[in-house]
């Protein structure tokens, strides 16, 4: 996994999360609803990737009831199966998870 220099946590490590949960983070007066996937990367259970997805991009891409998806999703280039992930810092991340700002 990757480092980040965040604005208030210094160099910590990475989250992989849709747009909208970045903005959420960046302006926590965007609320978002904060579902977590697991990309399965070597397709046989043994490393599994989180990557945070909102409600509303989980529902535009059919991916609500789904929790593990094959290795295809992880940096897909078909930008019509998985939403665009940024990387963002996990301690923020957990904050907003957590509902503290
Ligand atoms: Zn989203
Ligand atoms: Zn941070």
């Amino acid at each position: 996994m990757g480092m980040i220099i965040c604005k208030y946590h210094g160099k910590t490590g990475i989250s992989l999360c849709c747009r909208h949960i970045e903005n959420s983070i960046l302006d926590t007066s965007i609320a978002v609803t904060i579902i977590k996937f697991q990309i399965d990367i070597l397709d046989d259970g043994s490393e599994l990737l989180p990557h945070y997805i909102c409600k509303v991009c989980a529902e535009n891409y059919g991916l609500n009831n789904q929790k593990v998806l094959p290795s295809s999703y992880f940096g897909a280039k078909d930008k019509s199966i998985f939403p665009i992930t940024v990387p963002v810092c996990i301690r923020c991340l957990k904050a907003l998870i957590e509902g503290k700002t």
